[in-house]
């Protein structure tokens, strides 16, 4: 599982086969289910159009930004004041919480819908770039799938969105390639 925020940005699926296949998965239900789900909404409906629309725009912001901040490249003053808006979307109360006798201090947002939402993916975005590091943040090694993932590896080896899926594909493939070499060779 990739954080929020790059979640949203895989959003906008291509098939990793090769096929040109494309999907704005923004319009499929189950897929926007399980995001919604890991993003605290909490409405029993699904988001309307509009809404869809606002994390429509969030992806292009993140995938802008994301392209840079990879790069080493600094967020731009406007990048910033617009993450701050997406952060400020969705207050945060905090709260101290005892589970299993440790205390710590939860923070609660306190909008809902999509503005919890978009605030729930600044604030994944946000924590990668402090806490994190963004030069961690790469695209699969299958260029035809082309998903973002953050590489959380020791020793930054990280190269598939999914091992299994496009890590064995371009294996098969390159050794398909290698077999006809040798044979026409
Ligand atoms: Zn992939």
């Amino acid at each position: 599982m990739e954080p929020l925020w790059a979640d949203l940005i895989n959003s906008d699926w291509h098939d990793h086969r090769g096929t040109g296949a494309r999907e704005d998965r923004i319009e499929n239900d189950v897929w926007l289910a399980r995001f919604l789900d890991k993003a605290g909404w909490t409405a029993k409906q699904l988001p309307g159009q509009e809404e869809r629309q606002a994390l429509r725009e969030m992806r292009r912001y993140l995938v802008r930004v994301v392209e840079r901040v990879r790069h080493n490249k600094e967020m731009s003053k406007r990048e910033l004041d617009r993450l701050n808006q997406f952060l400020s979307r969705s207050p945060v109360v905090r709260r101290l919480e005892v589970d299993g006798g440790s205390p710590h201090v939860a923070l609660i947002p306190s909008a809902v819908g999509i503005d919890a939402v978009l605030g729930e993916v600044a604030a994944s975005f946000a924590e990668m770039m402090e806490n994190g590091d963004p030069t961690r943040i790469k695209t699969c090694a299958n260029t035809d799938c082309g998903w973002v993932i953050y590489d959380n590896s020791r020793n930054r080896t990280r190269r598939w969105c999914d091992k299994t899926e496009c890590g064995n594909l371009i294996k098969v493939r390159r050794h398909r390639e290698r077999k006809r070499e040798s044979r026409s060779g």
